[in-house]
């Protein structure tokens, strides 16, 4: 987790812009945003993502994704805007993009990939959205309403963000594009392909892939993430084939090794290190604590907070570091926000540990809130436990709050915080082998038909020698996170 700040309100950063020469499509657009605000909003946004999802601790990773995705975009027609490409730490099967040209790959895809020229058609698409301006226009004709991203907000004004706990803040990102921007960001990525030589029938087999997990998936409650705003992912397989051969181009950059290398040994799947929830319970090996949600409520765990939303969706907790180091100091600052009406403070440690305790209102908004919070003194940090709700049914809900607060503790299970996610693990194959003898004698710790699906082998199919095989070690016995 990270300290989180209160976002800056992008809304402000937006004025009206006007009718402009798009510079990839060459056609006329009406958008409200300029470049400039266009910018604004993706270097606003790019540290909310990466206090919400974490970026993989893996500099010479981050380097190659970005060395490649840079090189795509300084072919595009866009060259000069601040083109920055980041692998979050996220196992689902996702790739997005800000406006301004921030781009994020997750390690979900990554693990995926077989080669830099597959790397380069999924950055190429995503830099394709971004130089045909897609998401801002799409946010013209949104009006930009509501485009605070309410990330790490302390008290919404109102609270109809807690209708999805999926859609808190991030939703906006990850607005569904037309058929014809995918369209157009596919031939756009195509293009930046092929000025850098990269081999096109590569482009293809991204989409097949995306579709395997897809189905694969489908009856499980892992939704790839960029299969929900890219769909149809077989018919476009086919149109960029058929794209592909239309150049002539061939004998194009595929760049097995160089993909593989940069992958190996990276994070696979969920890393329990983060904190994973086990039924109600969210324990936490990285931060080294635990904590009980009540039951039926919504959780999520996300990399600066863990939340959960009652029943009825009136009443919010929220657990995160302060920005202070000490309960006091924590307590002080967040009581004497401007607009909060603090009715009492008081001591009570929790599970032994020096706590500081506070309720208080918030009268003077459209919906009046009330509620209560703890500051947690744990392993040199302040824990900032927040419960709030509309005033006129916060009381219910005290109780709640405070069994949650008090099931704050430390974990000492070394079991549990020696835990080491899954990692990815790249091997050559000695001699020709089919599939069934390969999962043999490199044994993965995920099921058979997840290692079929990770190098896209069917049962009966024979790898020659010196092919690469993925597998999957370590992290045997982590939990299974529900997301
Ligand atoms: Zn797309």
């Amino acid at each position: 987790m990270l300290r989180n700040a209160i976002p800056p309100l992008l809304v402000a950063a937006l004025a009206v812009g006007g009718c402009s020469v798009n510079p990839a499509t060459g056609t006329r657009q009406l958008a409200l945003i300029g470049e400039d605000q266009e910018v604004a909003i993706g270097r606003e946004a790019d540290p909310e993502i990466i206090a919400s999802m974490g970026l993989v601790e893996d500099d010479e990773l981050q380097a190659y994704v970005d060395r490649v995705g840079r090189s795509l975009a300084a072919v595009s027609e866009r060259p000069d805007l601040p083109w920055t490409f980041r692998v979050v730490d996220d196992p689902v099967v996702n790739a997005f993009a800000l406006p301004g040209g921030y781009i994020y790959i997750t390690r979900g895809i990554l693990a995926h990939l077989d080669s830099e020229a597959e790397l380069a058609s999924v950055l190429g698409h995503e830099i394709g959205h971004v130089t045909a301006r897609h998401s801002v226009n799409q946010m013209s004709k949104q009006q930009l309403m509501g485009l605070g991203l309410g990330i790490g907000m302390v008290l919404a004004p109102e609270m109809q963000s807690l209708g999805n706990l999926a859609q808190t803040g991030l939703g906006l990102l990850f607005l569904k594009y037309s058929r014809d921007d995918e369209r157009q960001a596919d031939e756009l990525g195509l293009r930046y392909m092929e000025r850098r030589e990269y081999e096109l029938t590569e482009a293809a087999p991204v989409f097949r892939m995306l579709e395997a997990v897809s189905q694969a998936e489908s009856g499980g409650q892992r939704v790839p993430g960029w299969l929900s705003t890219h769909p149809d992912p077989g018919a476009r397989a086919d149109r960029l084939d058929r794209l592909a051969s239309a150049t002539g181009a061939s004998d194009g950059r595929v760049g097995e090794q160089e993909l593989l290398d940069a992958i190996d040994g990276v994070v696979y799947g969920v890393d329990p290190r983060q904190g994973y929830f086990d039924g109600s319970l969210l324990v936490h090996p990285g931060l080294a604590f635990q904590i009980r949600f009540p039951g039926g409520w919504q959780t999520a765990n996300q990399r600066s907070r863990v939340l959960g939303v009652s029943p009825e969706q009136d009443a919010l907790l929220e657990l995160t570091l302060a920005p202070e180091d000490t309960p006091e100091a924590a307590a002080k600052s967040f009581l004497g926000q401007e607009g909060l009406t603090v009715t009492r403070t008081w001591r009570k440690s929790v599970h032994g540990a020096r706590a500081v305790w506070g309720s208080f209102e918030v009268p003077n908004t459209e919906t009046p809130l009330a509620g209560r919070v703890a500051f947690v003194a744990h392993g040199g940090s302040a824990y900032r436990l927040l419960g709030y709700g509309r005033d006129n049914t916060w009381l219910k809900y005290l109780s709640a709050m405070e069994r949650w607060a008090e099931s704050f503790q430390e974990l000492t299970d070394p079991n549990l915080l020696g835990i080491q996610p899954p990692r990815l693990e790249i091997v050559r194959l000695p001699q020709e082998m089919p599939f069934e003898e390969l999962v043999d004698r490199y044994p993965s710790s995920v099921p058979k038909r997840e290692v079929a699906l990770l190098n896209r082998l069917s049962p009966g199919v024979r790898l020659p020698a010196g092919s690469a095989f993925k597998t999957v070690v370590g992290g045997v016995g982590a939990p299974e996170e529900d997301r």
